[in-house]
């Protein structure tokens, strides 16, 4: 059985902090599917189209990894997929916090599937998209806080 792994999330952009989370955890799986959610709640800087073309550029070439939007439940997902793992990252104890009661409802909703919880490097434990997107809104530089292939303004156009 391959082993095949879900990163999901709004990657309102894609940051640093991502990018390590899925490197780091290449080895350990066949192949991972960076899942970008459809969250009409949420409101969203980049497109969607935008966001998958920003991940795609970032991991042009690594066969095992896809790039793909989702809608509806993770674990849904995940059995539509064959996936038996979700990928998460740690930063502070609130992402614990929240990651944790996430990670039980899932659980309990397809046991079948685990989550699998990555910490963040020391250096990422600041990067937050929602800063990030707040530095891009004010006009600042938030070239440090995305992999070097994201040339932020040439995904923010609709
Ligand atoms: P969501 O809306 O699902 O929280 P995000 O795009 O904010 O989506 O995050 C997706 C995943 O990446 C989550 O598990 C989150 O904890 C993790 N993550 C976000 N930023 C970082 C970072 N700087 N370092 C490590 N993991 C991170």
């Amino acid at each position: 059985m391959k082993k095949i792994a879900v990163f999901p999330g709004s990657f309102d952009p894609f940051t640093v902090g991502h990018e390590a989370i899925v490197k780091r955890a290449l080895p350990l799986f066949d192949m991972i599917i960076i899942a970008v959610g459809e969250n009409a709640e949420k409101k969203n800087l980049f497109t969607i189209e935008n966001r998958l073309r920003m991940i795609s550029d970032v991991f042009m070439g690594e066969e095992k990894i896809e790039v793909t939007r989702f809608s509806g439940l993770t674990v849904n997902f995940c059995r539509e997929k064959k996936a038996g793992y979700i990928l998460r990252g740690l930063r502070t104890s609130a992402d614990f916090e929240y990651e944790r009661a996430l990670g039980h409802m899932n659980r309990m909703m397809a046991p079948e599937v685990e989550t699998l919880f990555l910490l963040t490097g020391t250096e990422h434990t600041p990067v937050n998209s929602t800063i990030v997107r707040d530095i891009i809104i004010k006009g600042g530089d938030a070239s440090i806080f995305v992999p070097k292939a994201i040339k932020i303004s040439k995904y923010l156009s609709k």
